[in-house]
């Protein structure tokens, strides 16, 4: 594999001696993708697949490195950049999801890789590798280890999946949570607003991960929620998407992601031509 875009960073989230969690996060310009590996003692559990190619094999190159079998791959709902990168490289993994994603993935995953081949070439992966397994809300204990699965509705996307580690203290929010880079946005935020604030509230999670951006505490989820407040105020004072994108950029010029403002604003505004 040749690199064609800057490399991914990886982050070591937290080791309690027995549990190894680990993350890679994409550039702040290509979307800030953020994909986690938790390391059990004899398997690893990956979760959620980039968008380019390159990151997909840059996160199966951290997961090799660990030299632990791959027991299962979870892809937390059905937006491109959480699985369209992990189809070359991890074609011979199981992977799991909500039995409502796998079957908008079957449906739309073939029409996205197709689009997105046509618009970047290489940069994306030649083909997918799709969710087979389904998992249901609820507690299992994989490799000694507890996980708690939870399903959440009308976020950042109408049905996502959420994994929590109690004896780590870790929230796997994926998109739930942007950590200081700009969320995706295609219509009412307040039912996303009532899981944040929800999440801010638990007790014994003090870290959080995000499905964009760095490694995050709570915080992070008060300023997610101010976000998505000045969002909103944006739109409504905003007569189309393009003074709505520069509004946003000058509100908050250091975030990541920038990107994806481009993405979903023609949604937001109404004007979906794709
Ligand atoms: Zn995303």
């Amino acid at each position: 594999m040749t690199n064609q875009l800057p490399k991914a960073t990886i982050y070591m989230v937290k080791d309690n001696g027995n549990v190894k969690v680990h993350t890679l996060v994409s550039p702040a310009p290509m979307f800030a993708n953020a994909t986690h590996i938790i390391e059990l003692p004899s398997e690893l559990i990956l979760v959620d697949g980039q968008f380019f190619a390159q990151y997909g094999q840059e996160f199966r190159a951290m997961a090799d490195s660990l030299q632990k079998p791959i027991s299962r791959f979870y892809v937390t709902h059905d937006h491109p950049d959480h699985y369209l990168g992990m189809g070359d490289a991890f074609a011979d993994v199981k992977v799991y999801a909500l039995p409502e994603i796998i079957s908008s993935l079957l449906v739309h995953g073939p029409h996205e890789l197709q689009q997105k081949q046509q618009q970047m070439g290489s940069l994306i992966a030649g083909k997918l590798a799709l969710p087979t397994e389904a998992v249901e809300p609820g507690e299992e204990i994989i490799g000694g280890t507890r996980f708690v699965f939870e399903r959440v509705l009308n976020t950042e996307s109408p049905s996502a999946l959420v994994i929590k580690l109690p004896e780590l203290g870790i929230v796997i929010a994926q998109d739930v949570l942007y950590h200081n880079a700009h969320a995706f946005i295609t219509g009412s935020v307040e039912g996303w607003k009532t899981v944040l604030k929800e999440l801010r509230g638990i007790e014994g999670y003090d870290i959080v991960l995000p499905g964009h951006g760095t490694p995050a505490d709570k915080a992070a989820i008060d300023n997610a929620l101010v976000y998505l407040d000045k969002s909103s105020e944006i739109f409504s004072e905003s007569n189309n998407a393009e003074d709505y994108k520069l509004a946003l950029l000058a509100a908050y010029p250091s975030y990541a992601a920038a990107k994806l403002i481009d993405i979903y604003s023609p949604i937001l505004f109404g004007s979906q031509e794709h």
